[in-house]
């Protein structure tokens, strides 16, 4: 098994040797970055110099001082993104707004300056030679018409190494996009589960899977249902990576290496900490919390201990890739995106790893609705088309796999409501993260 190459990149940016690389020296790296970082933010930002703390609070001697920062929180970005600016407006290259999942919040826009563009390049470049090589192609399922995107960027790191990407976008037609994977020699995707999944599953009429010569499938999204990155795998027999990155980031966060066994991370231009959701305090090694990020090397826009909403954990043993790098275990699941009910938490991920392994299934929301006095469960399925079907009365097999629904649903303290939801069109694309959501709470929250 190889290292994974963010090993070296790394050690190259601290101005290392690979072999000299160490915890030690990476944190010095690290702390004098993010001291570069913290003066800049303090001494430019509106947002960061307004604190409620005051400047006094950034004194920054070592990495554990950054614990007394306060938080950056999504909804602190929403209300005034200009003021996390740091440079003048004429260096910003490029702005990306995102949309609220929420039904009344402003959007979120996000500041990134040529120089940011290229850390950004420069990651995509390294962390997919984990799983292309030169003369690969790659189909882009993402968004990548406009400079800057994603999709874009994706392709500008994989032409550094002698690989083609093709910016495809959001798979709308299953069967248009096989057809250029096909016609492209397409033989690595990069994409949103669900999406990757609508083409491992489709089937045209009277047509048999596509014999589709693939290597590698890159996953990226909050959540990789390990039931879909199964399917795929057996789909296709190729290997399939997960990426975990958030716009805020500067769209990379980390990559898994060929042992497929948690994201390595950016670690020379993000510091990444697991905090205790309910106090903000920081866990212990190894114990699951929220995901918070500072960036060290982003000059547009920097972000102090910004609040993902994810949850995930370090895994404390080694990787057997035999990097120090940092492993974070997958996210499971957004700390808002668990929801108690009849006694116990259920969360979308649990529904996922029951449902996705339906043959014909390709997506599904779920909702929970309070009906006379108990929860109701709603999932709204939508099945692959032409494919096998998919019943309610399988839905509400696979569902009694949970143990907590299937315990609630014999004592009569919930039901679950299945429905077959078949789409004539495949123009409605939703990329956005997929939530549980509760309607039992008057505002309709997640
Ligand atoms: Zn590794």
């Amino acid at each position: 098994m190889e290292i994974t190459p963010l090993h070296n990149w790394i050690s190259g940016k601290i101005g290392v040797t690979a072999n000299t690389l160490n915890r030690e020296v990476l944190e010095s790296y690290q702390l004098g970055k993010l001291r570069q970082t913290v003066e800049l933010a303090r001494s430019r930002s509106i947002f960061y110099r307004r604190a409620p703390a005051g400047p006094a609070s950034f004194a920054v001697s070592s990495l554990a001082d950054l614990q007394r920062l306060p938080f950056t929180t999504p909804e602190d970005i929403r209300q005034n993104p200009l003021h996390f600016l740091c440079v003048s407006q004429d260096q910003v290259n490029r702005v990306v707004t995102l949309q609220s999942s929420g039904t009344t919040g402003e959007p979120k826009r996000l500041y990134f300056t040529g120089e940011d563009q290229e850390l950004t390049v420069d990651f995509f470049h390294i962390g997919m030679s984990t799983l292309v090589s030169p003369g690969d192609t790659v189909l882009i399922l993402l968004p990548g018409e406009v400079p800057g995107s994603v999709g874009d960027l994706l392709v500008k790191g994989l032409q550094r190494m002698g690989v083609r990407g093709i910016p495809y976008g959001l798979v709308r037609d299953p069967a248009h996009t096989l057809q250029v994977m096909a016609e492209e020699r397409v033989n690595s995707l990069v994409g949103i589960p669900t999406q990757v999944l609508s083409l491992a599953r489709h089937r045209g009429e009277g047509e048999k899977q596509l014999p589709l010569p693939l290597k590698s499938v890159l996953l990226s999204t909050d959540y990789v249902p390990r039931a879909i990155v199964r399917e795929l795998e057996r789909a296709w027999g190729c290997r399939v990576y997960n990426h975990y990155g958030m716009t805020e980031m500067g769209l990379g966060g980390g990559v898994e290496c060929q042992a497929l066994a948690g994201y390595h991370l950016r670690e020379a231009d993000l510091y990444f900490e697991i905090i205790d959701p309910a106090t903000g305090e920081p866990l212990p090694e190894g114990e699951e919390g929220e995901i918070v990020f500072t960036t060290l090397t982003r000059r547009g826009m920097p972000i102090l201990r910004y609040r993902t909403g994810d949850k995930a954990r370090f895994i404390p043993d080694p990787c057997p890739c035999g990097t120090l790098l940092k492993r974070m275990d997958r996210v499971k699941s957004r700390v808002t995106g668990s929801i108690q009910v009849a006694g116990g938490v259920l969360t979308l991920a649990e529904l996922d790893e029951a449902l996705f392994p339906l043959d014909s299934l390709l997506n599904f929301s779920a909702s929970i609705t309070c009906e006379n006095g108990i929860d109701v469960l709603h999932i709204n399925a939508r099945p692959a088309q032409g494919a096998g079907r998919v019943t309610t009365e399988m839905i509400l097999t696979a569902l009694e796999t949970i143990p907590l629904l299937k315990s609630a649903q014999m004592q009569g303290k919930m039901k679950v409501a299945p429905l077959i939801q078949v789409q004539d069109d495949n123009s409605r694309v939703n990329a956005a993260k997929r939530v549980l959501i509760d309607l039992r709470k008057p505002e309709g929250t997640r």
